[in-house]
């Protein structure tokens, strides 16, 4: 009896793997099946392509690309793989520009979205008194920028970097030197356009299905795609103010940049970062920044000494440029800088935005854009700045030749703590980001190996220390950290994550949760 039993149990269990073997092998042709506007790829070069990341570390493959060509192949897409249930393993992960860091847009052996081929909605820019643009989640914010400009209007919040798409950003937060007067990207938007992890398509804003809208914001692209977006948008400048001073005193630096992101009107745009162990300065300028006065900024020597550089953005029109120069100069005169250390230039607002992209042709042409790139970005609390910053720079970062080191302060009351996006407790916080490029095979201080290293001493002494920090792009492996990391919030995002995508198959590359089988 008992070996009949078991005889039946082991026939069961073949027939049980046969069958999921014939689904999984099913599935390509079933996806090839659904009637889409767009198509599915399954090339393999195609495949490789989405594998990969700007992090360039982490590299899984998925089984299919789809390239929608309108929302409802997104719905019908994922409305499928929902109805193939828990055993077909499939997940689908939204590909922006794929400019993430660790795998965040990646899927093994499941659904890569490439959101940049969904051509629709074209933009629309309404002109009226409250005026914003309706575009598409896989839109690139610099096709914003040059469209939006034609009717004389802007978004007013960015990244430094603009080849990046809206549903990339506003799953993170969107943060730069705008964010202290007009809070990140994710607190210009009116109103999105999801499709969840069920399949349905759902319009939502702070007053339609608000708990969606917060919920999909800095939410990690947990909850749903996004496929369109409303953005706020101000009139356009057309010039730049940019200038750059120097401290050598990090207590004066940060009192005024804090001082200046409550200044009305004083700057647009406040941002800042470190020089460690550096002599000559013009050489080493971060991006396309030539200041007006060369022979000024070359005799400035930083010998080695570690250094603070306030870097400020004042918009005008050509018309308005004397009383802006009046302006700025009445404004850097309270400021506490290094007096000799005054480095301005003026360009169009479009070069001012995009200048990563010109830093970014530059790496290209020398091979060092496709390198390793081992960022870590943190959020750390106004009062546990001083501590950080005497123990991390010139300690234990003691270069910064291999990428540039970002500080500035962000305002929280401009930002909606009914998102996804985790902060510190404080009112305000420093956006700190060690940007560094690897050098491949490279066993040096620029090394892989070697700056992995030093970002684990910089995280290891923020928890020791109980600084409160917080990690912005978050990357973490386990269910436990990722607890720690959300806090208070965990228990939101978990339901929020059991209402919208119950089988768990959205952004499966933030390792946040498992496709329950
Ligand atoms: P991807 O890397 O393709 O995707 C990121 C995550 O969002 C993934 O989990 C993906 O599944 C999900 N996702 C993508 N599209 C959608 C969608 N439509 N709906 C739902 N989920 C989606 N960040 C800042 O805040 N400020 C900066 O100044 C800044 N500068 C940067 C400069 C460079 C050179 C680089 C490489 C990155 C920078 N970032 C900055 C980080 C950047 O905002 C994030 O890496 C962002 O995710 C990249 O956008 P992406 O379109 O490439 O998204």
């Amino acid at each position: 009896n008992i070996l009949f039993i078991r005889g039946l149990m082991i026939l069961f269990l073949s027939c049980l793997t046969i069958r999921l073997n014939f689904c999984i092998s099913s599935i390509p042709s079933s996806l090839k099946a659904l009637p889409l506007k767009g198509h599915f790829s399954f090339e393999e070069a195609d495949l490789k392509h989405v594998a990969r990341d700007f992090g360039n570390r982490y590299q899984s493959h998925p089984m299919a690309v789809l390239h929608p060509k309108s929302v409802s192949d997104i719905a019908d897409t994922i409305k499928h793989i929902w109805n193939l249930g828990p055993s077909s393993q499939l997940t689908v992960a939204a590909r922006g520009h794929g400019h993430s860091l660790q795998g965040q847009a990646q899927s093994h052996g499941g659904v890569v979205i490439n959101m940049e081929s969904l051509s629709v909605p074209e933009m629309q820019v309404y002109t009226g008194e409250s005026p914003y643009v309706d575009v598409s989640g896989g839109e690139l914010w610099i096709n914003i920028l040059h469209e939006t400009l034609k009717y004389g209007l802007t978004p007013r919040s960015w990244t430094d970097y603009l080849h990046l798409t809206v549903g990339g950003t506003l799953s993170n937060g969107g943060v730069s030197g705008q964010a202290f007067r007009h809070g990140p990207q994710i607190s210009n938007v009116q109103k999105l356009e999801i499709v969840t992890g069920t399949g349905e398509v759902v319009n939502c804003s702070e007053e339609q299905n608000g708990d969606l809208f917060h919920g999909v914001l800095g939410g990690l692209g947990q909850f749903g795609i996004i496929t369109k977006a409303r953005i706020v948008l101000e009139p356009a400048p057309t010039m730049v103010k940019w200038i750059r001073v120097l401290y050598a005193d990090f207590t004066a630096f940060t009192r005024d940049q804090e001082k200046l992101i409550f200044a009305k009107k004083a700057f647009d745009y406040v941002e800042g970062f470190v020089i460690i162990n550096r002599t000559g300065l013009l050489n080493n300028w971060r991006s396309s920044f030539n200041p007006q006065n060369p022979v000024q900024a070359i005799k400035f020597k930083s010998d080695g000494r570690t250094l603070f550089c306030l870097e400020l953005g004042k918009y005008y029109n050509l018309e308005e440029t004397l009383v802006v120069n009046q302006e700025v100069e009445k404004h850097l005169s309270h400021l506490n800088h290094i007096p000799s250390t005054l480095f301005q230039t003026e360009v169009t607002y479009v070069d001012f935005l995009d200048r990563v992209h010109i830093s970014e042709v530059k790496l290209r042409s020398k091979g060092l854009w496709d390198v390793p790139h081992p960022w870590l970005n943190l959020f750390i609390p106004k009062t546990k700045i001083h501590h950080f910053a005497e123990v991390v720079f010139g300690n234990i970062v003691t270069e910064t030749s291999n990428g540039p080191v970002l500080i500035y302060p962000v305002n929280k009351s401009k930002w909606d703590n009914r998102t996804s996006v985790v902060m510190p407790e404080e009112d305000i916080f420093y956006l700190v980001a060690f940007l560094a490029s690897a050098v491949p095979s490279s066993n040096g201080p620029d090394g892989l190996e070697n700056i992995l290293n030093q970002n684990k001493k910089i995280l290891e002494y923020c928890e020791r220390s109980h600084l409160g920090v917080k990690q912005y792009l978050p990357h973490y492996t386990t269910e436990e950290a990722w607890r720690l990391h959300f806090g208070s919030q965990w228990q939101i995002f978990q339901q929020r994550k059991s209402v919208y995508d119950p089988l768990a198959m959205l952004a499966p590359g933030q390792q946040i949760f498992q496709k329950s089988i």
